[in-house]
């Protein structure tokens, strides 16, 4: 059985906050609280989630979020990863932050170079800069040719025009900015706005990693 305790709308997606018991979670004296989103563009429900604990959640298929590090390794031995992600038009506007910290010289711990991901998208970008920046270290990705608005456009986009957005954008990596084809595995939808299995399947039929 299930009690509603929250219900509400964020622009287009509806969200119920829940909570549940079951038999199983009974005899466990655990609730399960879920969130639920969906969409009035889909009816589709986007996500599902439950309280994460180690019975129902292992490695190496799941680990539940915190602060426990896995496999009991003791702190003094697990690194800190720090992600450099950026978004968007490669353009006159922002070549040189990126150059700057870049840069040949700066160094990890472990002295690897500082490297980071760049999800370059259509509109606006000057095709000329971007390979320079490949030739730093820099992982390109595609970002979409189109870029477009509203972002709920994106939750409802077919799997062709996934194909044409991510894997179009990378062409234009390819042929316009001469990054090789082996160096483009990702795709960062823009707004972060989740595609449903239509852009699950684009992507893994165009090649993405
Ligand atoms: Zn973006």
């Amino acid at each position: 059985m299930c009690e509603l305790i929250k219900r509400g709308q964020v622009e287009t997606t509806w969200y119920c906050n829940f909570v549940c018991s079951n038999q199983e979670r009974k005899k466990e004296k655990n609730l399960w609280v879920g969130l639920m989103l969906y969409t009035q563009n889909t009816h589709r429900l986007l996500v599902v989630s439950t309280e994460c604990s180690p019975s129902n959640c292992q490695l190496p298929s799941c680990y539940c979020p915190g602060t426990a590090i896995p496999n009991n390794m003791p702190v003094s031995s697990v690194p800190q990863m720090v992600m450099l992600t950026f978004d968007d038009e490669v353009s006159a506007a922002f070549y040189g932050y990126y150059q700057r910290l870049f840069r040949p010289g700066r160094y990890n711990p472990n002295g690897c170079p500082v490297r980071g991901c760049l999800f370059v998208s259509g509109s606006g970008t000057t095709y000329d800069l971007v390979y320079p920046l490949y030739a730093l270290g820099v992982e390109i990705a595609s970002h979409s040719v189109s870029h477009r608005f509203p972002h709920t456009w994106w939750s409802g986009a077919s799997y062709k025009d996934f194909v044409d957005e991510a894997k179009g954008m990378r062409d234009n990596l390819i042929n316009q900015a001469g990054v090789p084809r082996s160096a483009i595995k990702g795709f960062r939808v823009p707004f972060l706005q989740l595609g449903s299995d239509n852009m699950y399947s684009a992507l893994y039929d165009s090649g993405f990693e």
